[in-house]
């Protein structure tokens, strides 16, 4: 029986995009595969049943055993920069689409990681580590559960082969699913081929952008400059939302490589990621990233910086440079709107006044000055002016926030809306769980004795992240002490 014998699918990438954008090929199967987890929300979302889940088929298909049937496997190329300089050719190196699902929602493709060598595979052995996957796989609930665009995964699957990094360890196999994996690369790889270029407009805008169509226009023929031009709007626009969502959560991307960015402004590719524990303006999660590239305080201007090597790469079918700047300008008004607009909702405001720049200004550098916990100081600040000593405790020491917690208090007498009102709204806008490094070792940990409890737990928790459960305390805890030295890095 086929599990998926129910749903549409389809292959567009393969069908409507030329071969030389990727290469049809098989995965290689892995040695032992177990279903560690499956997301079951993911699940139903994509119309699979719970019966579905437990066929043999089901785990064939996500170890990259089984092609999917009725899909048609492939590895895409795109290209990059990396840290800064043109790496050229990238490509799916250890991925695999596997063909595309209709669902309510349009479109969802699945994708796997880990699943084998492709043609672009370089020096790398075409796998993923349970390490990384488990990261992965749990990243996509985080996010999702706080409201922020991302891939998300449906499956995780360990295996018994031996995959070496600094050390050996366990092979693994995540099945990510969104819209679409195209990136800002996909595009720079063909900045030197205008036709090409043009085929992958007509691909990707009528499907995923069809606002910037004009009337008539259609994928049958080249799209017009002025459709481009606002289709590259609107990926600024939503580039810029999303870097704003990832300020106001703490979350540091790690490899904001434009390999990295996709082209539907969702969160994509989660390697050394970090949710920040104890705020630092320049907070570099990846270990690697030794000059600070990629830190906190930098992400918006690495995007915007991104969105300019996408631009560039349409200068080829004749858009003047200018026209493409005006574009791209949109950026930092898409951004501040956004970002103020998730503080206002974080601080409990109202709407956004000029003065509270200096306010939040403050807030952040008392945060780092103390290396405050980000997630915890923003929580409990909802409850900080009737029970201050939960707050307060998040400092060592108290004074400055005390000093801050007064012109917090006159700034939310102004709004002069309830206090019941602004606490409520507050808590939904501040999470208590977020995705710790010590919570996702944690689940590591477990997961490489094939035990999936730990994942189980921090599903719960991070799909609903703002809402407290009982039993759930050990999950809304700042790191413990042996969590600072824990170091995650690009190898994956
Ligand atoms: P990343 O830094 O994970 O975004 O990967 C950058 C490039 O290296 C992409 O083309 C990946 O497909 C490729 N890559 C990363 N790890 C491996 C691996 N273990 N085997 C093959 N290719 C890899
Ligand atoms: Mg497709
Ligand atoms: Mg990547």
């Amino acid at each position: 029986i086929n599990p998926f014998g129910h749903l549409h699918i389809e292959n567009s990438f393969a069908d409507d995009l030329p071969a030389r954008f990727y290469t049809r090929l098989e995965t290689q199967p892995l040695t032992n595969p177990r279903l560690l987890h499956v997301n079951k929300d993911v699940a139903h979302a994509l119309g699979l049943r719970e019966p579905d889940l437990e066929s043999p088929t089901f785990l064939e298909v996500v170890s990259g055993s089984e092609p999917l049937p009725g899909g048609q496997t492939l590895a895409a190329v795109y290209s990059g920069h990396q840290f800064g300089v043109w790496a050229g050719q990238l490509g799916d190196g250890r991925a695999h689409l596997l063909g595309e699902i209709s669902t309510d929602a349009g479109p969802q493709e699945l994708q796997l990681k880990g699943s084998g060598l492709t043609p672009y595979s370089r020096m790398g052995d075409g796998r993923a580590v349970v390490r990384s996957s488990v990261r992965e796989y749990l990243a996509g609930e985080a996010m999702a559960g706080l409201g922020i665009p991302t891939t998300r995964a449906l499956s995780l699957v360990v295996a018994d082969d031996p995959v070496y990094r600094e050390t050996q360890e366990a092979a693994a196999v995540v099945t990510r699913v969104a819209p679409s994996f195209v990136r800002f690369g996909t595009f720079e790889h063909w900045a030197q081929d205008p036709d090409s270029l043009k085929l992958l407009l007509r691909y990707v805008v009528p499907r995923f952008y069809p606002q910037c169509l004009a009337a008539q226009e259609s994928a049958q023929s080249d799209l017009s400059r002025d459709t481009i031009l606002r289709f590259l709007k609107e990926v600024v626009v939503k580039s810029a939302r999303l870097v704003a969502d990832w300020q106001t959560c703490g979350f540091c991307h790690g490899v904001m490589n434009t390999d990295n960015m996709s082209i539907l402004g969702i969160t994509l590719d989660y390697g050394p990621y970090g949710f920040m524990d104890g705020f630092r303006i320049n907070h570099v999660c990846n270990h690697t990233d030794t000059h600070g590239r990629y830190a906190w305080n930098v992400q918006p201007a690495v995007m915007h910086w991104n969105l300019y090597r996408l631009a560039s790469s349409l200068t080829a079918l004749g858009l003047e440079s200018d026209e493409l700047k005006t574009q791209l300008q949109v950026f930092e008004g898409a951004f501040l709107q956004a970002y103020q607009g998730n503080l206002v909702r974080k601080f409990g405001w109202l709407s956004w006044h000029e003065q509270d720049q200096d306010l939040v200004d403050e807030w952040w550098r008392l945060l780092h000055t103390q290396s405050a916990d980000f997630t915890l100081s923003f929580r409990r600040l909802a409850t900080a002016l009737d029970q201050p000593e939960s707050f307060f405790a998040l400092f060592d020491e108290p004074a400055p926030a005390r000093e801050w917690l007064e012109q917090y208090r006159q700034r939310v007498q102004f709004d002069g809306r309830s206090e019941a009102d602004r606490v409520t709204q507050m808590l939904s806008a501040n999470p208590l769980y977020v995705l710790r490094n010590h919570l996702a070792q944690q689940a590591i940990d477990a997961a490489e004795k094939d035990d999936a409890s730990v994942i189980d737990a921090l599903m719960t928790v991070l799909r609903d992240p703002y809402t407290e459960r009982a039993g759930f305390e050990a999950y809304a805890q700042a790191a413990p002490e042996w969590a600072r030295h824990l170091e995650v890095s690009c190898s994956s």
